[in-house]
């Protein structure tokens, strides 16, 4: 392993964290454990010198971390037509374009 530790620059301090418990004596100068306890995001590394983590890993794939989220602006200094508006614009947004949507076509 030619990684050094970004933080303290150590290359003798870097383990590779592993998870759950190991079925036989760990080589405790390439790893450490980590606990049994998977969350959704654990580093793969840590420094024994300073205590670096990271190099995350995303153990819950289907969870993007990078979900857009739909930016709302202050509508407390807007006027109800503008509200009304944005509110509009906003929703044609979610529905993707008013896609599939029901546009107000009511039957009859
Ligand atoms: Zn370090």
């Amino acid at each position: 392993m030619s990684e050094s530790c970004p933080t303290c620059d150590s290359e003798t301090g870097l383990r590779e964290i592993l998870y759950g418990l190991p079925a036989e004596p760990v080589d405790e100068s390439k790893y450490v454990i980590g606990g049994c306890c998977i969350s959704e995001n654990d580093p793969m590394l840590r420094c024994m010198d300073c205590g670096w983590e990271g190099e995350y890993r995303n153990n819950m794939p289907f969870q993007d971390k990078t979900i857009e989220v739909a930016q709302l602006k202050p509508i407390a200094d807007m006027t109800d037509t503008e509200i009304e508006d944005y509110a509009k614009q906003l929703w044609n947004k979610l529905t993707d374009g008013g896609k599939g949507s029901n546009d107000g076509h009511s039957k009859g």
